[in-house]
């Protein structure tokens, strides 16, 4: 990923029980590229008890050992100062204006990145690094499967808007408990919602519903971006039909029970896998 910025709140407010919504915008964001909603962005948070993003310490930092001759300003920064991160997807970017959206889950075991978004106040310093390449959809195909949860659903809303609109789109949602459908993309024609439960059992009804949708299989691009209970299944499934891994997108976006530090390795290794 391209060098770390250091973005400023420009407002945060909550969009619905799910979700709080926070506008951004800084220096060298115009580097996004055309067409990068749904890509992942890293984003620096302070940890607990710092005064001060240690993000801009290191910009900070590096500009000044850019200028000094002396260089004198070579220390790297102490484990203490490195910033906590954790990975999100760009719902939009309005370049005109140079804002960046991200959707946070409100989840119910609040994590560092949850409570910044939603204690967040104009001016507040986020660090950002990215965006990552990967794609969640192959353009290519003729027809969408896109299957996720309340953290996904940010990007999938994003990648419906960019998909052609003779394209047939099937979307499967779980959410947790209690938590009713939310629809916010601007393309409403050709896609089928379904929406269940969040139950981390995916061989009970979600899986059995996957099986009953009529997906003609070489023309479809399926996306599965989940808890990583619910990806490790639904993608054994899909790889038992021997579906072309350029039409496969299988991302764990988190861990019941874990937090992103405890979690991380752990998903490098099932998506390396
Ligand atoms: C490619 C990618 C894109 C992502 N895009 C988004 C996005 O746009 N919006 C978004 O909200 N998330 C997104 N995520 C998921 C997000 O990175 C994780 O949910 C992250 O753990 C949240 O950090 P936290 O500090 O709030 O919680 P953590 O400190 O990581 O976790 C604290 C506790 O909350 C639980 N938890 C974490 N996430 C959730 C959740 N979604 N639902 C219920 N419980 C949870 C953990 O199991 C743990 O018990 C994405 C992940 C990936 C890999």
């Amino acid at each position: 990923m391209a060098q770390a910025l250091i973005l400023q709140v420009v407002q945060s407010f909550q969009l619905n029980e799910l979700y709080q919504r926070v506008i951004l915008t800084g220096a060298g964001l115009e580097r996004l590229p055309e067409n990068s909603a749904a890509l992942h962005i890293k984003l620096f948070f302070k940890r607990p008890g710092q005064q001060q993003l240690s993000l801009h310490l290191l910009a900070k930092n590096r500009h000044q050992r850019q200028t000094d001759q002396q260089n004198t300003l070579t220390e790297p920064l102490s484990d203490e100062l490195k910033p906590s991160s954790r990975t999100y997807s760009i719902r939009h970017y309005d370049r005109a204006n140079n804002l960046l959206t991200v959707d946070f889950v409100l989840h119910a075991d609040p994590g560092i990145a949850c409570t910044w978004a939603k204690t967040a106040l104009k001016g507040d310093q986020v660090g950002l690094a990215g965006p990552g390449p990967m794609r969640m959809c192959n353009l290519e195909a003729r027809a969408f499967l896109l299957i996720g949860d309340a953290s996904s659903l940010p990007a999938i809303m994003a990648v419906i808007d960019q998909l052609p609109l003779q394209a047939k789109v099937q979307v499967v949602i779980e959410l947790p408990k209690g938590h009713l459908p939310f629809i916010d993309c601007k393309r409403v024609s050709n896609i089928n919602w379904h929406w269940l439960e969040q139950t981390f059992t995916p061989q009970t009804v979600l899986l059995p519903l996957i099986k009953s949708l009529a997906l003609s299989l070489p023309e479809t691009s399926v996306a599965i971006a989940s808890e990583h209970k619910t990806v490790l299944c639904l993608r054994q499934y899909f790889r038992s039909l021997c579906i072309d891994k350029n039409y496969l997108y299988c991302v764990p976006y988190w861990r019941h029970r874990q937090n992103e530090e405890t979690y991380h390795d752990a998903r490098h290794r099932v998506m390396d896998s």
